[in-house]
């Protein structure tokens, strides 16, 4: 009786592998199809300078526009293109076209407009990622201090003296780095002082509750504080109330982004919110929101 459930057990273990297995291989075949058939797509939320009240620049956030499912958001297929090792040539089709828009804005008048591209710890293990961002800036004639690159806390850990060594790289460049998330990982100090970093990005789970929560503001202020001292400027991610933008205002986070003022929208659209702002800008300069 036992022996025979067991087995029932198992063959059901055998059948729901498979069936995960096959899943997997075809949701693999169907990104490198994404990929030769073009089907990514990048979208562009724009960031706003709290000095200025203008729009300082943009985070390309890539998007999976499926023949079936429609838009397909990163979070679904991120870590696979990850294990597979196809985040080497997505990434690389995402940065060659946002620094092509970049430089298109540029030609527009737009010309203080920045870029920032996500890149991926993978990215680093296969290939040298600065030989790649000096081919892409070359070919597409986008200044290096218009690109900025956004990396996660777990990235500087892992092999960190080969990762130095390619941040400096890209550095040297003369491209912006970014600490993404700043707040969800480890967040030693130690990352801030051994690696190269320009730019911390404040997590959207502090940002939501920074009105709300005390010990979130705390956190909030003391991080801005953190970066001034440090020399590096800051960003608020997910941004989405006036009380939220008050308070980044208030204690002089440098630029904002989130659904407040807009969520990731096709390039045609953001170039649209582009030249609207050309005669007004989106906050009020100094004034508080
Ligand atoms: P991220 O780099 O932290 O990007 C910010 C995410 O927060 C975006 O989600 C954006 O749509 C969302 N967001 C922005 N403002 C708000 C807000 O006010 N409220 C809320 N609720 N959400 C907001 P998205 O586009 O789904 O991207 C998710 C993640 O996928 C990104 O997080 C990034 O880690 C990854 N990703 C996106 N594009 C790429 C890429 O080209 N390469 C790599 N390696 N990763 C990417
Ligand atoms: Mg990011
Ligand atoms: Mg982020
Ligand atoms: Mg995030």
């Amino acid at each position: 009786e036992a022996k025979e459930s067991g087995r029932n057990c198992f063959k059901f273990y055998a059948q729901e592998m498979g069936r995960r297995i096959e899943q997997y291989v075809e949701m693999e075949n169907a990104l490198r199809v994404a990929l030769e058939q073009q089907q990514f797509e990048v979208y562009y939320q724009p960031k706003v300078n709290l000095c200025s009240g203008r729009f300082s620049g943009v985070e390309a956030l890539v998007r999976w526009n499926h023949p079936q499912n429609g838009m397909v958001q990163p979070g679904s297929f991120i870590s696979l293109a990850e294990k597979t090792g196809l985040i080497g040539p997505i990434g690389e089709w995402v940065l060659h076209t946002a620094c092509v828009q970049a430089r298109q804005w540029h030609d527009m008048g737009f010309d203080e407009m920045t870029v920032a591209v996500n890149l991926s710890a993978i990215q680093f293990d296969q290939q040298d990622v600065a030989a790649l961002v000096t081919r892409i800036l070359a070919e597409t004639g986008l200044a290096p201090r218009h690109l900025e690159l956004e990396l996660t806390e777990s990235m500087l850990m892992g092999d960190s003296d080969s990762m130095l060594a390619a941040l400096k790289d890209i550095k040297a460049i003369g491209v912006t780095l970014t600490l993404d998330d700043f707040g969800t990982g480890y967040s030693s100090l130690a990352y801030l002082k051994r690696f190269p970093i320009d730019v911390i990005k404040i997590d959207r789970s502090f940002v939501r509750s920074i009105t709300t929560d005390p010990n979130d503001a705390s956190l909030t202020r003391t991080i801005v504080l953190m970066a001034k001292s440090l020399k590096m400027k800051t960003v608020a991610e997910g941004v989405e109330t006036q009380g939220q933008l008050g308070f980044l205002n208030a204690i002089k986070c440098d630029d904002v982004q989130g659904f407040y003022f807009s969520k990731p929208v096709p390039a045609a659209a953001l170039t649209e919110m582009l030249r609207h702002q050309q005669n007004r800008p989106v906050l009020p300069r100094g004034a508080e929101p």
